[in-house]
């Protein structure tokens, strides 16, 4: 009695760290359908229902179950997957559960019809060409105009807010334009995922590929998703083959090449380079002025141009940071009906511009920084070892630098040699923290200034 009290309060406490940082959907799908068995010789034993919640599991949620039995203090445990026994005698060769474990949200197998999924602003009209993206405007114009006869897939890749969705989408309201009939489909890699899940627990995975296979235009957005899930990447496999062999366009994004997703299978990798990949970089200033006019008048508002060049000059990132920056002086201008001068523009953008000039920061500089002001060596820092002197500076350097750099959680876990799920985990968790802790907190604060300052 006593020891189940244990087990269940343990993975409860577990699953409240969890819940801090996943999204309710994921937390529900794939948190709450695990069932705690036993703890024994140093492990949690969790049960689910099928092999393909332990598989999907093991691969994607497992580090954080570990790192959250770390925060909660159980340091000596380590959590494993178990099929359930009852399930699995029921099993069959599949892993497809034969009754399923009650999802508990479902995505409906809709009927592709008007389901576009289209942002009505994502036209190739809105979009503002430049030397950094000319290329992959050009690929993405080409392929609207002649669906899967000339590129195909187009892989467009490019760092955030640099207009991948955009230009994705643009196809699509291309094609749409052209050819109202045409059966187009944006989702983002994620949902994709979540539907072909979905479909598998219900036993209707030949729906999810009819209706696949019956769209005209497939934009799949942030395809990087699939990095690193071996299991997924082999039924995106076949559904990419099937779409391709009928002739249907296929357009991707993501935030790397083909190439450079490490997890990414040898075959799917050159499946992906087949038809053209195309990068999207950083605007240059002459372009970043000309996106800073055009969406300064969409949004009427009027400010002078030397400030829009000032904008442009301090905010070069990428082009949603211009966006942000536009979107709050429209909302202070309305809200105050002051007229903008360069001090207040100075003011109002502090953060923003400071966070600009912090992104030329490396994580090598973060990471020598952080082992420095807490007295351990570098290589404990970026170790294994898992005592809480070296693993709370770990997690203060992953976060900084997922927030002083611009680099993906994807890149900075490859720095710290761990998964990406462990970057995202460590910065939520201190960003969490350093809420109620105040020397955390004010720790942060230093190293961030030091980091400036260097
Ligand atoms: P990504 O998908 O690469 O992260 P998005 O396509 O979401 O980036 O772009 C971020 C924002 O910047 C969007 O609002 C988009 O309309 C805008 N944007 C990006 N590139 C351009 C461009 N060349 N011209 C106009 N707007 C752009
Ligand atoms: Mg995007």
């Amino acid at each position: 009695m006593q020891r189940e009290q244990h087990i269940e309060g343990v993975w409860l406490s577990c699953k409240t760290e969890l819940k801090h940082i996943l999204s309710e959907d994921i937390f529900e799908r794939w948190i709450e359908v695990i069932e705690p068995i036993e703890i024994t010789d140093g492990y949690l034993k969790l049960a689910v229902a099928n092999g393909f919640y332990k598989d999907w599991l093991e691969e994607n949620y497992l580090p954080l179950i570990n790192q959250a039995l770390i925060t909660i203090g159980e340091l000596s445990l380590k959590a494993e997957l178990c099929v359930h026994e009852a399930s699995l005698q029921k099993e069959e060769s599949l892993n497809v559960p034969p009754s399923e474990p009650k999802p508990t949200k479902r995505t409906r197998l809709h009927g592709a019809k008007s389901k576009h999924n289209l942002n009505p602003a994502y036209t190739f009209d809105n979009f503002i060409i430049g030397p950094n993206n000319e290329f992959a405007h050009a690929a993405a114009a080409a392929a609207a105009k002649a669906l899967s006869r000339t590129y195909n897939p187009l892989f467009i890749y490019g760092g955030v807010g640099l207009g991948k969705t955009h230009l994705m989408q643009a196809i699509g309201h291309a094609v749409l334009e052209k050819r109202g009939k045409t059966r187009v489909c944006y989702i983002t890699c994620e949902s994709f995922t979540n539907e072909y899940i979905d479909a598998l627990q219900n036993n209707n995975v030949s729906a999810f590929r009819k209706k696949y296979r019956k769209i005209d235009l497939l934009l799949i957005d942030d395809i990087h998703f699939l990095d690193g899930k071996k299991r997924l990447q082999e039924e995106f496999f076949h559904t990419f083959n099937a779409l391709f062999e009928s002739h249907k366009q296929i357009v991707l994004t993501s935030d790397r090449t083909p190439s450079e997703m490490e997890g990414l299978a040898p075959r799917l990798v050159s499946r992906f380079e087949w038809g053209l990949v195309t990068e999207l970089n950083r605007p240059d200033i002459e372009t970043r002025t000309a996106i800073l006019r055009k969406k300064a008048e969409s949004m009427k508002l009027s400010l002078d141009l030397e400030l829009l060049d000032y904008l442009a000059l301090k905010i070069s990132s990428n082009v949603r940071s211009l966006e942000g920056a536009l979107i709050r002086i429209a909302t202070f201008a309305s809200l105050t009906k002051q007229k903008i001068t360069q001090e207040r523009l100075k003011e109002l953008l502090r953060d923003l511009i400071k966070k600009e000039e912090t992104q030329v920061i490396d994580i090598d500089l973060i990471q020598r920084t952080v082992a420095d002001h807490f007295s351990i060596s570098l290589s404990d820092l970026i170790g294994k070892k898992r005592s809480k002197h070296i693993v709370i500076p770990r997690q203060i350097a992953m976060h900084l630098s997922r927030t002083l750099t611009n680099q993906s959680y994807p890149a900075i876990a490859e720095k710290f040699a761990r998964n990406h799920a462990t970057i995202l985990y460590a910065h939520e968790q201190i960003e969490h923290k350093s809420t109620e802790d105040n020397h955390l907190h004010d720790t942060l604060i230093k190293l961030t200034d030091q980091l400036g300052h260097s």
